[in-house]
């Protein structure tokens, strides 16, 4: 049984690194022509680009803020005026500003909210759109064992990650009788820019598996999630984590 995603078109946000890079190429692998989605880091975006390319499959980068709704709009309409049609949206740009709630600032707790929570909002807004005309599309929110388990000194990033997963039921309810798929997925520790402030080594014990994932651990589930083997799942979360949340 392999994955085949052939002829669809799917946009990864904060696609130039990390998880959303090996999303993007997991997905272009798969035969999906990949929009890679970028906020600043331009160079990496086209580098991922070049990745996919090189290896036979089809991406373009395309810059927007997650955050900036006019910016999310004009884009969907761009991508759907290319191609035609949008038949998978991975919600994945995210920021972490950690601190203990009474030393959070006020401009990053915006910054978490209006690209986290707010973000995958208008991203699944104007995605939904065109997945409703062609009814069909699956939708992936990368959400977080933060936003179930908690974590101090992540509030606030907590909250947003548990708001996708609301978001993600409440979604999955309300457009799984138009044959579109929502789900999310909560990675654990993985190793990208995000984590690599944390002295990973203190943590290890905590996980079963022994190891700290890596964004391919969770891009092979984004692709399952994204494909006809998942065709009956709807509304769920899938924990990506080595054992560490259980
Ligand atoms: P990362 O390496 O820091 O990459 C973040 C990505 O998000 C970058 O591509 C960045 O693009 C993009 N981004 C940030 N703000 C954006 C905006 N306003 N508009 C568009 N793109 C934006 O992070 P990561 O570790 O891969 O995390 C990816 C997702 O997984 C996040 O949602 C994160 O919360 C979640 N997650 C991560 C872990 C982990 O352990 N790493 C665990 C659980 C969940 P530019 O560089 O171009 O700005």
């Amino acid at each position: 049984m392999i994955i085949d995603l052939a002829s669809q078109v799917a946009v990864v946000t904060g696609a130039s690194r990390g998880i959303g890079a090996a999303v993007a190429s997991s997905l272009a692998s798969c035969g999906a022509h990949v929009v890679v989605n970028y906020r600043e880091s331009r160079d990496r975006a086209e580098e991922v680009v070049a990745g996919i390319t090189g290896s036979g499959g089809s991406a373009e980068a395309i810059r927007f803020d997650v955050a900036d709704e006019e910016q999310v709009k004009q884009a969907f309409q761009d991508i759907a005026g290319r191609h035609g049609h949008i038949d998978i949206l991975v919600n994945n740009a995210g920021v972490s500003k950690d601190a203990l709630l009474l030393r959070a600032r006020s401009k990053d707790i915006g910054e978490m909210m209006d690209t986290n929570l707010k973000g995958s909002i208008f991203c699944s807004f104007h995605a939904s759109r065109y997945m409703l005309r062609q009814k069909s599309g699956r939708i992936i929110n990368v959400s977080s064992i933060v936003g179930m388990g908690g974590n101090p000194g992540q509030s606030v990033y907590a909250a947003t990650k548990a708001g996708l997963i609301g978001f993600t039921k409440s979604l999955a309810k309300e457009l799984g009788p138009k044959g579109i798929l929502v789900n999310a997925v909560a990675p654990g520790l993985i190793e990208t820019d995000m984590t690599r402030d944390i002295d990973m080594g203190s943590l290890m014990e905590g996980i079963p598996l022994r190891r700290i994932g890596t964004p391919d651990d969770v891009a092979r589930v984004v692709a399952f999630l994204c494909s006809s083997l998942s065709s009956y799942i709807t509304g769920q979360v899938l924990v990506i984590d080595g054992g560490l949340y259980t």
